[in-house]
């Protein structure tokens, strides 16, 4: 399967911006990507229609930060996964650590979300990770089976492996410049490929895993060289053309 290098541009870049900064994208790229990578840009919500036709024909797929799990209704302030089909993209984020701690969503709403964009056929980004005091506490493993127990819960069925992929990205290394060393993510990377074996079962080999904590040029082409790393996610190195470029093809 091929590697996923995905730009997750947080509340950064209006219409104009983000059209830039893909047109640049691309230029930089010749419109074309390596061998054995996909790029899935992020941008905000504002943006995203435009995004998506910022370029004819263009190499990226473009997903949403979120989505709320209902088709449409009284849920003022939220997007539905029918709208952002509509304004012409294919993924959503879910259970960033962002949304998580400062907007205070729980395992059980992360859920609700993941398993309400598949089911409305949305590819899916699930983020999982821990704080810097669960680490220290040996908390780990405890909160990655949580993590993925309640986000895969109500998974709808049959779904092809490449529609759902798993992001391990330590809180404390998101937007800090720390990020884990290899032997932290090769370790968090094994626990998740094995307890997906049991939530998912047989296609689990094909599940990709991405990581995400301070990535950026210096030190992407070791990081997705390591075992169970199937691509990267990229927060703050992502909103300029010229080092996101540099990862994408390192
Ligand atoms: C992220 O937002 O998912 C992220 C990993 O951010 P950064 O690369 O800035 O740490």
């Amino acid at each position: 399967m091929k590697k996923i290098i995905a730009a997750n541009w947080k509340m950064n870049k209006n219409s104009k911006e983000a059209v830039e900064t893909i047109t640049e994208l691309s230029a930089i790229l010749n419109n074309s990507l390596p061998d054995e990578k996909e790029v899935i840009i992020f941008p905000p919500f504002i943006s995203l229609e435009a995004s998506t036709h910022a370029l004819v024909s263009g190499p990226f797929q473009f997903g949403a930060q979120d989505i709320y799990p209902a088709k449409e209704g009284a849920f003022t302030g939220e997007i539905s996964p029918s709208m952002i089909l509509d304004a012409g993209a294919a993924w959503v984020l879910t259970g960033h650590s962002e949304r998580r701690h400062i907007l205070h969503e729980n395992n059980t709403f992360v859920g609700q979300k993941t398993s309400f964009a598949l089911a409305c056929g949305l590819n899916v980004i699930a983020c999982v990770g821990e704080t810097l005091e669960e680490r220290e506490a040996g908390k780990l493993y405890d909160v990655l089976t949580a993590q993925l127990n309640q986000t895969l819960a109500k998974l709808p069925t049959p779904l092809s492996p490449e529609r759902l992929v798993i992001a391990y990205e330590p809180v404390w290394a998101i937007g800090t410049g720390k990020t884990a060393n290899n032997e932290d993510i090769i370790e968090a990377h094994a626990i998740i490929r094995e307890l997906l074996k049991d939530i998912i079962g047989t296609s689990v080999s094909q599940t990709r895993i991405l990581y995400g904590g301070s990535v950026k040029a210096e030190n992407a082409s070791e990081i997705i060289k390591l075992e169970n790393v199937d691509g990267l996610l990229v927060g703050g190195a992502s909103l300029k053309a010229e080092s996101f470029a540099k990862i994408i093809c390192a």
